[in-house]
């Protein structure tokens, strides 16, 4: 076995925080105004900017997003909605929510993602909706998969957690998210801009805004206070059976920087990409390694530096491999374990030979750390983990 490192863990996420952040939370602190507010307000307004949306509102968290968005679109019980197996909880267990079944399928090998034709293959009758993933922020093709999905009314929600901020597309194209009928991104503290916890829904339908900001707020109808103005700010009318999903001030603050940040946050994983894939290409376990997909068009956010290992030519398992990473101090994980082989979705009938795609990648994945601040000696440290680790388990 290898010396254990003396030099500190290398964390497998950390977020980018400055003193811009601090301030702007700060303020919202001596302001007195905590929750929804003038700060939520405004991080709606630049983030539909931004995108180029009609409509965006703030939440806290992309499930929530993801929630509403089918809510909105009357996702109910006998609904089918399509949702990739490769990706995390939250993408399916929102349509379980609304009573709806998840139809999972199977992913393309290389993007990780599901295609338009796979998508198009699974639609029944009793399709309502669709959930996108553009896993690790590789873009799914939207265009293509819009133009056969929208003759047969079937709706999209883009699953963008991992996607902020892509364009689409050569040329500044359009922001991944906002091809669907509506878009969920995320900003927990891992994804590519953050609040700490946080989402945004976002889609150029005013009848699924409507909807879905009713919802995200007990049911309440803030029409009721335009309505009722003259008669005093007390009065409200409860519309619908809604949920508790708004966005405080204090997060809104964080991530009107993090907004202002995000190009910036971008090109630095894209830096530390072509780090990586030029270091690992140079390296003694090159052929150990297959290096993930980049786009032809640039749109990749690199979320995650996702690996393949040639498993058939090592001794050790991925598992064994990011226990040795783990014991030279660099945090790894894997993205994702697909659903379909976790318990409850095997309770509900999934078998692993369902999806052969994603249960033959599940075995061979390996997420090496990136995130701005990353520097070129902790990629060079990684990857000389990976030659210390997989160059002795060579078959
Ligand atoms: C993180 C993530 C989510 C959920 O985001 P939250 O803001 O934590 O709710 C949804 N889908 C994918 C693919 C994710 O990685």
């Amino acid at each position: 076995m290898t010396e254990p490192s003396a030099q500190p863990f290398l964390l497998f996420a950390y977020p980018s925080i400055t003193d811009r952040e601090k301030k702007a939370v700060m303020e919202v602190l001596d302001s007195g105004w905590l929750t929804t507010g003038p700060k939520t307000k405004l991080f709606e307004q630049r983030f539909a900017d931004t995108v180029g949306a009609r409509f965006a509102i703030a939440l806290n968290s992309a499930t929530a997003a993801l929630h509403l968005a089918l809510e909105a679109f009357g996702v109910s019980e006998g609904d089918d909605v399509i949702v990739p197996t490769w990706t995390f909880a939250a993408s399916a267990e929102v349509v379980a929510y609304l009573g709806a079944r998840p139809v999972l399928i199977d992913v393309d090998p290389v993007t990780l993602n599901a295609t338009p034709e796979a998508i198009v293959a699974a639609i029944t009758p009793a399709t309502k909706a669709v959930v996108v993933v553009h896993i690790a922020g590789y873009p799914v093709d939207m265009a293509r998969l819009m133009e056969l999905l929208e003759p047969l009314g079937i709706s999209v929600v883009e699953d963008s957690a991992h996607a902020f901020p892509t364009r689409i597309g050569s040329a500044g194209g359009r922001f991944a998210g906002t091809f669907g009928r509506a878009g969920a991104y995320s900003f927990y503290a891992t994804k590519t801009i953050t609040t700490g916890e946080g989402g945004m829904l976002v889609t150029d339908d005013p009848a699924i805004a409507d909807r879905a900001r009713l919802m995200s707020l007990h049911g309440i109808s803030r029409n009721a206070w335009n309505r009722y103005a003259g008669s005093g700010s007390w009065y409200y009318e409860i519309e619908d059976v809604g949920y508790k999903y708004n966005m405080t001030d204090m997060a809104a603050a964080m991530g009107l920087v993090q907004l202002d940040r995000a190009d910036e946050l971008l090109a630095a994983r894209r830096d530390l990409s072509a780090r990586y894939s030029a270091k690992i290409l140079a390296s003694s376990v090159s052929d150990l390694i297959d290096l993930p997909a980049d786009t032809p068009d640039g749109s990749h956010a690199w979320h995650l530096y996702v690996v393949r290992l040639q498993t058939e030519r090592l001794r050790i398992d991925r598992g064994q491999v990011a226990d040795g990473l783990k014991a030279l101090g660099i945090g790894t994980s894997v993205h994702f374990i697909p659903l379909h082989l976790h318990p409850y979705y095997v309770r509900k009938g999934f078998v692993a030979t369902d999806f052969p795609m994603a249960t033959r990648e599940y075995e061979r994945v390996l997420s090496l750390p990136i995130w701005p601040g990353l520097t070129g000696n902790d990629i060079d440290r990684v990857v000389s983990g990976l030659e210390a680790v997989l160059g002795p388990a060579r078959a």
